[in-house]
């Protein structure tokens, strides 16, 4: 059986003529490129904006009765540009009409917005001589709004099973009668995800203008290494620590349906990119840990209490204190007589005060501190903790850096090590763990 790739390219492959056509040379240059998912065209200068933020624009104005004309007329004329310039027959004028007309019967935002896509979606059909597949065709959400999976992997399927090549329109699905749903933002990979799940593909790629998935924050390391493998739960890791290559619904759908995907950048066709998989393959020649990342600006809260080790509930009782106010505990530790409950700033700090209080009031502790200006430091790796020796080579990196630990943790999924220093030291950690870590 032959492969069959799924490729969804981002806002940026269609932001100007020669970017659509480097899309369009990417999907012929190789035959298992069967389909094809859009998103709406991104801004095409830097005083332009992305189409799918001009939609919402002009759906707000025409709700707060202000002149919406303007917008509308701008995302014509982006649109009829495109056609233009690169010579395809498309009734831009007629999907505009069409997108007025919906908008005065109040279809709703979400149909509006969902327009980016649509109409992009049709002009590169066009322009690469393939069948264009509406997305609310096979994407139904249900009525509480959450995705419909049975539904919409039934219908995947029926609409797929003779369609050698498509174009399908990212970011949304159907509600019901005459309802679109959009997908959140970013979500026109969601879509990749099902359309990849319905054609039994090999492989579903995910080409942007920049996207590269480095090993450590280029902006601390010089020059880090691109993460050539990692899996599905090194990738959740990493949306975790705020790397969003995507959505964590992508991760989840992708991993369920365990199909790889390809990580590429449309401006480096020659860089494979990055491959995401449930496991490594067996020849890969990657390190045990993927990837240095961090965050600064952890707040750590000390309860301290004689004979705390002989009460119970203690955990409870805190977790529920900030769980009350919307704040999640991100890590605890706990000594003897103390427990320490790690969250993130400015979020704390906001109602400190009053959690001070509450904890003073349910705890009755001698005392409470609050230790400022922590930073957590993750270094990602699927099976890390059962390596030999792998704490003395990260921690002698850190102490030859001349770095104090002020916490550490080993994840019970044995995905990461997580390790607190002080804000000031932050950079200082991430360089010194990825010497030891990445480049090995
Ligand atoms: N166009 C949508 C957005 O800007 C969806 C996407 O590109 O994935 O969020």
């Amino acid at each position: 059986m032959s492969d069959v790739i799924v490729s969804k390219f981002g806002s940026a492959a269609f932001s100007t003529p020669e970017m659509i056509k480097k899309a369009a040379e990417i999907v012929m240059s190789n035959p298992d490129r069967k389909f094809v998912v859009v998103s709406a065209p991104g801004a095409a200068s830097r005083e332009d904006m992305k189409i799918t933020d001009m939609l919402f624009i002009m759906n707000a104005r025409y709700n707060n009765r202000e002149n919406f004309d303007e917008m509308m007329t701008k995302i014509r004329d982006r649109f009829t540009g495109i056609t233009r310039s690169i010579g395809v027959n498309c009734y831009i004028d007629a999907e505009i009409m069409n997108l007025k007309k919906n908008l005065f019967f109040g279809r709703g935002n979400d149909y509006v917005v969902s327009r980016g896509e649509y109409i992009m979606a049709k002009i590169f059909a066009e322009y690469i001589g393939w069948e264009f597949i509406d997305a609310a065709d096979f994407i139904f959400f249900s009525k509480d709004g959450t995705l419909d999976l049975d539904r919409t992997f039934a219908a995947a399927e029926k609409v797929f099973a003779n369609t050698e090549h498509a174009v399908i329109p990212g970011f949304y699905g159907s509600a019901g009668a005459n309802t679109i749903k959009l997908f959140p933002r970013g979500g026109a990979d969601i879509t990749a995800a099902i359309v990849a799940r319905a054609v039994k593909a090999t492989l579903c790629e995910k080409w942007s203008e920049t996207t590269k998935i480095y090993s450590a924050d280029p902006g601390i390391v010089d020059n880090p290494e691109v993460i050539r493998q990692i899996t599905y739960e090194e990738l959740k890791q990493l949306t975790y620590m705020g790397i969003n290559i995507f959505h964590e619904d992508v991760i989840l759908l992708m991993q369920n349906i365990d199909i790889p995907i390809s990580v590429r950048n449309i401006n480096d066709t020659d860089d494979l990119g990055t491959s995401v998989t449930a496991e490594l393959p067996p020849d890969s020649k990657r390190g045990v840990a993927a990837c240095i990342a961090g965050k600064r600006n952890y707040r750590i809260i000390h309860i301290q209490k004689f004979g705390l080790n002989r009460l119970t509930g203690i955990g409870t009782k805190v977790f529920a204190i900030f769980t009350d106010r919307n704040i999640s505990c991100e890590h605890y530790m706990s000594g003897i007589y103390r427990f320490s409950i790690v969250v993130k700033n400015p979020l704390f700090d906001l109602k400190r005060a009053e959690i001070l209080a509450a904890l003073n009031d349910a705890i009755k502790p001698e005392d409470i501190t609050v230790e400022k200006n922590l930073s957590l430091i993750t270094v990602v790796g699927k099976g890390m903790g059962t390596v030999k020796g792998i704490f003395a080579k990260m921690f002698n990196a850190i102490a030859e850096a001349g770095i104090k630990v002020r916490m550490i943790e080993q994840g019970s999924d044995d995905l990461n090590i997580i390790i607190g220093v002080y804000d000031d030291d932050y950079e200082a950690t991430v360089r010194a763990l990825y010497g030891a870590m990445i480049l090995h």
